[in-house]
């Protein structure tokens, strides 16, 4: 945020553009930029039993908001963010222009704002791609002891084609029985209690989480759905345990039943210093070995994501800055840290990762960034960064949107 800057309130926009669209023969939903991704979801499922394919883990985030940054989670893999699964936009400019823009209608605005983090203009309209809802969510969990293992079946499985593999592929590092992120948090089933007598005698405190899903219909006949579920396995996973259920359209709000028990508790409102990043694959053993194994090896006080992504599914016009390498990992330190001395401690703790992936030289890049100098943005962005700033000069010269990010000072020449 900015000092003494306006705070626009999205919410009165979400009612406005709620409507279903054709677009070569697919259907895609006209959003609001104010409108929740839950409510999108429940409005989208109701009424047409059809839903977007690319989602963040938790909903009550507004489309314009994610879409400001990328918005990922275990579909991404296969559909890309949310950012490649929309074609259409509408943005008001710094300059004060409402414009429609898309790939082929004002390239340059639609591609600067998908990611764009709000420098470009205010997102007031999105064309989201839609497909059939599943009916049912088969959900597993699989606990390993070695990272490589880990990796290895994580990256097997979103290199696998539509059909062949999962819809969702996501992972978590935990760490034995720690109250937030150890043991108990892999449990998706009461009855179904993690037993970690199952774990081989070597295994040490560290463990890692593969979460995948996969979607069916009512009718599907439950051996088609065991089939589906077990040709992936017996061909590629070597699993210590692994934990299943079936949820329907819970298993997306599954994050909105985390935050109603931390709102009770009264977790959610204290601080919380996230670091996320995106590191190639190249470089995540090492990651690994410095960062979860030494730095944060007692846990952080919070879940801890960890999962690949495909380069390839990510459109390189758009604004967002991604590793070198085509697979690489989020990594999300998703703190929970008491008011007080810590969480500047944390704050530090986090810069310490970012400085030693910086001092290593790690291909890698930060996800919903946060700099404090231009040349800190010029490092981020690299040889996009000619291309931002010359966006920057087309759609909001005097640096009026977004000041807070520090990105460019307003009433500063943006062109350079
Ligand atoms: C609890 C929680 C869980 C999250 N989980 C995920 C996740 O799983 N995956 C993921 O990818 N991200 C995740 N995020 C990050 C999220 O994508 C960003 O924080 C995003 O900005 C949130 O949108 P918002 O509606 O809350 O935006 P706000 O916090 O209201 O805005 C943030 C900034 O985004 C820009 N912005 C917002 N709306 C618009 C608009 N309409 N047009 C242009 N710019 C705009 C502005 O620069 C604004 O300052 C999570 C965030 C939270 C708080």
């Amino acid at each position: 945020m900015s000092d003494s800057g306006y705070v626009l309130d999205m919410r009165s926009t979400a009612e406005n553009h709620f409507k279903l669209v054709t677009v070569n023969g697919s259907h895609c939903i006209d959003v609001s930029g104010g409108e929740l991704w839950e409510d999108v979801l429940t409005r989208c499922v109701s009424r047409y039993s059809l839903a977007p394919r690319s989602w963040t883990d938790y909903l009550s985030l507004t489309v314009g908001g994610t879409l400001s940054n990328a918005g990922v989670s275990g579909q991404a893999f296969r559909y890309g963010p949310q950012t490649s699964n929309v074609t259409e936009l509408e943005v008001v400019t710094g300059k004060g222009e409402i414009k429609v823009c898309s790939e082929t209608q004002n390239p340059e605005l639609f591609f600067g704002s998908l990611g764009g983090l709000g420098q470009f203009g205010i997102i007031t309209r999105a064309r989201v791609k839609l497909q059939q809802a599943p009916d049912m969510v088969r959900w597993i969990r699989l606990v390993y002891s070695e990272f490589e293992q880990f990796t290895r079946d994580a990256e097997f499985l979103v290199s696998q084609k539509e059909g062949e593999s999962f819809d969702y592929v996501e992972g978590s590092y935990c760490n034995s029985d720690d109250s937030v992120n150890g043991w108990p948090s892999v449990q998706l089933n009461p009855v179904q209690e993690f037993n970690p007598s199952h774990l081989p005698q070597t295994a040490g405190s560290v463990l890692y989480c593969l979460e995948v899903a996969y979607h069916y219909r009512n009718n599907d006949h439950s051996s088609t759905v065991e089939a589906a579920v077990n040709i992936s396995w017996t061909a590629a996973i070597c699993r210590a345990v692994d934990i299943r259920v079936d949820v329907n359209m819970e298993f997306l709000l599954r994050v909105k039943r985390a935050e109603e028990h931390a709102k009770a508790n009264g977790d959610w409102d204290i601080p919380h210093p996230w670091l996320n990043l995106f590191v190639s694959k190249k470089d995540i053993v090492d990651f690994d070995r410095t960062v979860f194994k030494k730095i944060l090896k007692d846990g952080i006080g919070g879940p801890i994501l960890i999962y690949p992504l495909l380069r390839s599914k990510w459109d390189s016009r758009t604004s967002v800055a991604l590793p070198e390498g085509e697979i690489f990992y989020i990594v999300g330190l998703l703190r929970f840290v008491p008011k007080g001395p810590s969480v500047n401690e944390k704050v530090r703790e986090n810069r310490e990762i970012v400085n030693w992936c910086i001092n290593e030289g790690l291909d890698f890049k930060l996800y919903l960034p946060h700099y404090r100098s231009k040349e800190d943005w010029k490092r981020h962005f690299g040889n996009q960064w000619t291309r931002f700033a010359k966006r920057k000069a087309s759609f909001d010269p005097k640096a009026i949107l977004a000041p807070g990010q520090r990105i460019f000072k307003r009433g500063t020449s943006t062109r350079q």
